[in-house]
């Protein structure tokens, strides 16, 4: 969650600097603020869909190690935010489908079938 609140920051930044004025031969376009935001919107958007979509084709255990499971994408939408390290090893909150509730799971070290 720190770097996509950083790389935002960034991005804003680097849009307040180049001052939403876009020199194409003599004209000049105004970009209002809105669009701005509504770009950096849907990127964030896109960011976190493609995000949970890759971590949906990815194995992953039950933290009792009884369930093995892919979760679902749109588990991976929150559960990409909800996770505790330990151990080394990272944990996130994600449904499992066998426990039928949210649990915690970490990534299978063997992705084969
Ligand atoms: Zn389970």
């Amino acid at each position: 969650m720190k770097r996509i609140i950083l790389s935002v920051l960034a991005s804003l930044m680097l849009i307040v600097l180049s001052s939403c004025e876009t020199h194409i031969g003599d004209n000049v376009i105004k970009t209002p603020w809105w669009v701005v935001l509504v770009i950096l919107g849907v990127y964030l958007v896109l960011h976190i869909t493609v995000k949970a979509i890759l971590m949906s084709k990815k194995y992953f255990v039950c933290k009792d190690g009884s369930h093995r499971f892919k979760p679902k994408w749109y588990s991976c939408l929150l559960g990409q935010f909800l996770f505790e390290t330990i151990d080394d090893k990272t944990y996130y909150t994600l449904k499992c489908p066998e426990c039928g509730k949210r649990v915690q799971a970490y990534k299978d070290e063997n992705q084969e079938n």
